[in-house]
């Protein structure tokens, strides 16, 4: 049995050795840390191997000049292509036409179903999101368009509240806090961690993905990114509590560098880190330099 979970967090990347602006640099995070041989997630970090994972520093720009985006750089991460460079540009938010009909064509998702296994886009969202996709009022990010056109219908609150799906920013808080709903079920950190390889292991290919990074790299404030960080520490401390490294792969990684840099609002042209945790890390991440370096590995661990 060989399984990949996904961790995707949008807009962080390896920045300045700076307190006053890199909650990286600031935030407690033992794990992470720990991960990376001790070492903070900065610019120069270089490679890491330790004992659960492989750090590497990943190129998100991929030879196009500019600031990576969400919409292009999703759909590199899902179809292993250089869409920036198909497009001419960085692009997003969310996906243009072309990089839809890419993502329509192929993607990560769509590949693992057509193999006869099993994927899924592990968030549930809020009844309002699913009401404006379903409307045209809200286009789909590349990742939500990539699930879509796998077959998967996204998941709903219902799908929270049985428990068969994870919110964004882990544990449930934000629901009830922002969505102002009183039922749904909370975790802490850990708890959501170990919610998330529970899940996980329903499927060949999980896919999970966190945009509360970004949206905190463009507005701030500061604080809350170092909370964001800490938070997703005690994610990962839940799930290496329970994830056997024989049963698959954990890759953690980003679309665009951002929360590293608090104050100017946009995205940055750093690196972005990549975890891979599980037996067959080092294999994996041999040669692994960008975010286009992600499909032909994912598809060899589990088609092979
Ligand atoms: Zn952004």
């Amino acid at each position: 049995m060989r399984r990949i979970l996904f961790i995707f967090v949008d807009g962080i990347g390896l920045g300045d050795d700076n307190p006053d602006i890199n909650p990286f640099v600031v935030a407690k995070t033992p794990i992470l840390n720990a991960l990376s041989n001790g070492k903070k997630w900065i610019r120069g970090i270089g490679r890491q191997i330790s004992e659960r994972a492989v750090f590497i520093p990943t190129d998100p720009r991929l030879g196009v000049a500019g600031r990576p985006q969400s919409g292009s750089s999703q759909a590199v991460i899902l179809t292993g292509k250089n869409v920036p460079e198909i497009l001419g540009r960085h692009y997003g938010p969310k996906p243009d036409k072309t990089t839809r009909n890419l993502l329509e064509k192929d993607n990560f998702f769509k590949r693992v179903i057509q193999q006869g296994k099993h994927a899924a886009l592990l968030d549930g969202y809020p009844p309002k999101l699913l009401a404006d996709i379903a409307r045209g009022y809200t286009l789909p990010s590349s990742i939500q368009y990539a699930a879509i056109h796998s077959g998967q219908s996204l998941f709903t609150i219902d799908d929270i509240l049985a428990e068969r799906a994870l919110t964004a920013e882990y544990t449930g808080y934000a629901w009830r806090d922002y969505l102002k709903l009183d039922n749904t079920p909370l975790f802490s950190p850990q708890e959501a961690g170990k919610k998330m390889v529970e899940l996980a292991r329903k499927y060949d290919f999980a896919f999970h993905s966190h945009w509360m990074t970004d949206y905190v790299g463009h507005r701030g404030p500061f604080e809350r990114g170092v909370e964001l960080l800490e938070i997703l520490d005690g994610v990962l401390r839940g799930i290496l509590d329970i994830w056997n490294d024989d049963e698959g792969l954990i890759i953690l990684t980003s679309d665009h560098g951002n929360m590293e840099h608090i104050g100017d609002r946009k995205h940055t042209e750093n690196d972005v880190p990549t975890l891979i945790i599980g037996s067959g890390k080092e294999a994996f991440a041999e040669g692994l330099t960008t975010l286009m370096d992600f499909v032909p590995r994912m598809e060899k661990y589990l088609f092979a």
